[in-house]
């Protein structure tokens, strides 16, 4: 059977194949490339809520289903009100975001969206083939979000951290939440001596979303999350009545596997499966947005796609983070109570947004206790 050709193969529309197509559509440059998108699901369903911060005004601002301008950081030592000073946390459901891509896709004839399932991607001598359940095409180039098979393998020497959370947005009967700060990290309920913390996120007076999430080795039981959900809203927030509307469960890898290794003039990973999650904090909204707009400058600009999408100073950091996160878990609580401290929340995210300078940079650490890291230094380099 003959095959269809493309100039660009999308597989996966989620957070990261989404936002590589709207960046294509952004750009004239590839109003005449043919774009075919892969996805085996629907994609109508709300399956996440993605939180980001950013300043000022931002391209997703008309899908935003909620944003602050101010935070509060817990922990057993103290309290801080955060000032997001130019910042602002936002949140998109992910239905929302999902309808508006599809929208935009469907209003471009150059590409083309099919619901299938990817079986297999195949080089081809240069002539890359994807299989799906129901067809073949070839493409040019391939964006690939499925992760590989290789990151499930369990002896590597790689760094396999987890992100577990389970959250609800429950209801109260009467005026509760203060709409105008969010929780952005609640030490002050932990799993065993993991490093974990809960988050508030205020929708209105009478409704919030809270979650529970830790850095571990492995999930936890359904009922370990509900049990320090409930714990959380009873003795925390101190509310005795309230409904749950809706549930929100998932995992977030944080690990140093090398995904940018699989990269190559043919194919580029993107998304988890390209390693785009900042491995010390599981965020991955905004290096969606940041990576896929930097993807369209490197194929202007004849390089390979994936040329230099990563600062690699930030991805030394974070493999110092995740070392000490593996071996001495529990010091993570301690780490960013020290580091929200002793710092500006715009310097904090500047820092997680791989956005600093060398000596911005120096005054973060200058806030963390040197010892965990000393000897994070001596387990990678001279064990
Ligand atoms: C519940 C949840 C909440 C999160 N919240 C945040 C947050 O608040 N802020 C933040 O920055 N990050 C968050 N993250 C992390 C990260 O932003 C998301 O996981 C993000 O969706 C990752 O984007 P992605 O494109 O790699 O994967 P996905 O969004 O999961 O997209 C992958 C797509 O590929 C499709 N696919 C997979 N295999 C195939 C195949 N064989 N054939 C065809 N299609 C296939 C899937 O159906 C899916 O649509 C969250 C993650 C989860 C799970």
């Amino acid at each position: 059977m003959e095959k269809i050709q493309f100039d660009y193969a999308i597989i996966g529309a989620g957070a990261a194949g989404l936002h590589l197509c709207l960046a294509f559509i952004e750009d004239d440059y590839f109003s005449n490339k043919k774009i075919l998108v892969l996805e085996k699901d629907t994609k109508t369903q709300n399956d996440r809520t993605w939180c980001f911060w950013e300043k000022g005004k931002g391209k997703w601002d008309h899908l935003l289903h909620r944003s602050w301008k101010k935070g509060y950081f817990h922990c057993t030592k103290y309290s801080k009100n955060l000032d997001l000073e130019d910042y602002s946390y936002k949140m998109i459901r992910s239905s929302n975001f999902y309808l508006y891509a599809k929208d935009q896709i469907k209003s471009h004839p150059n590409f083309e969206w099919k619901t299938e399932e990817v079986l297999s991607v195949n080089n081809n001598n240069g002539a890359p083939t994807i299989k799906t359940n129901s067809f073949s095409y070839q493409a040019t180039h391939i964006f690939d979000s499925r992760i590989e098979k290789d990151f499930f393998q369990k002896d590597d020497d790689y760094i396999k951290l987890l992100q577990p959370f389970k959250g609800w947005i429950i209801k109260t009967d009467k005026p509760t939440f203060d709409t105008s700060s969010f929780v952005m990290m609640d030490f002050r309920l932990q799993w065993k001596n993991r490093t974990s913390f809960t988050y508030v996120l205020p929708l209105s007076e009478t409704e919030a979303m809270i979650e529970f999430t830790l850095f571990n080795t492995q999930t936890l039981e359904n009922q370990d999350y509900d049990k320090k959900l409930k714990q959380y809203i009873s003795e925390i927030l101190q509310i005795e009545k309230y409904e749950i509307l809706e549930e929100e469960v998932g995992v977030i890898p944080m690990t140093d596997f090398p995904f940018h290794k699989k990269n190559n003039n043919t194919l580029t990973k993107i998304g988890t499966a390209g390693g785009w999650v900042k491995p010390s904090s599981g965020y991955a909204f905004k290096n969606c947005e940041k990576y896929a707009s930097t993807i369209i400058e490197n194929i202007k600009a004849n390089r390979l796609p994936s040329h230099q999408l990563f600062k690699m100073r930030y991805r030394w950091y974070d493999s110092i983070m995740l070392n000490i996160l593996w071996h001495n878990n529990e010091l993570g609580t301690s780490l960013f109570a020290d580091m929200f401290e002793n710092n500006h929340v715009g310097e904090i995210f500047k820092f997680l947004d791989d956005e600093g300078t060398l000596i911005s940079d120096l005054f973060i650490m200058k806030s963390f206790n040197p010892f965990p890291f000393l000897k994070a230094l001596k387990r990678k380099y001279f064990v």
